[in-house]
């Protein structure tokens, strides 16, 4: 490459970077947070717990138990076991996005895929789901980054 053709890269290269930054501006407001990880943690197991009991038992099924974890990928996930997985950071969503993620894996247990069984069953239990897997495809990634204050 010539040295034009390199600064010519490089100046298109520029505007990419700088329009994918504004495309990344966060817009949660999460940065203003002053919650630390442990406190989140707390809070997302209290409110997990409450809401998967209910819902498993209005679904009549049972889990083993409850796991709080921080994964960078993953909201929730449900295991053969009946372990109900969860990620800390759903506390910092609205607390609909928080309890469509739980009601997904409680009907897990019942389902484990997601066959058209499954997504009936959900689509039972929660009618306005589709705005809140809406929200998480949105604004997951933000969340997902957030670092806690500790
Ligand atoms: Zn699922």
């Amino acid at each position: 490459m010539s040295r034009g053709e390199v600064e010519h890269v490089l100046r298109e290269k520029r505007a990419w970077i700088a329009e994918e930054r504004r495309r990344q501006v966060p817009r949660l407001g999460l940065e203003r947070l002053a919650v630390s990880e442990s406190e989140a943690r707390v809070g997302a197991r209290e409110l997990v717990s409450a809401l998967a009991q209910e819902e498993a038992e209005q679904l009549g099924v049972t889990y083993r138990r409850i796991r709080i974890g921080g994964q960078r990928t993953l909201w929730g996930s449900c295991s053969p076991s009946g372990t109900l997985s969860f990620n800390w950071r759903l506390v910092l969503a609205p607390v609909e996005v928080l309890d469509y993620v739980v009601v997904h894996e409680v009907c897990h247990l019942r389902h484990l895929d997601h066959s058209q069984r499954f997504w009936r069953l959900v689509e039972q239990r929660r009618p306005g789901w589709r705005d809140q897997r809406d929200w998480l495809r949105e604004n997951g990634p933000e969340l997902l980054a957030f670092k806690a204050s500790e």
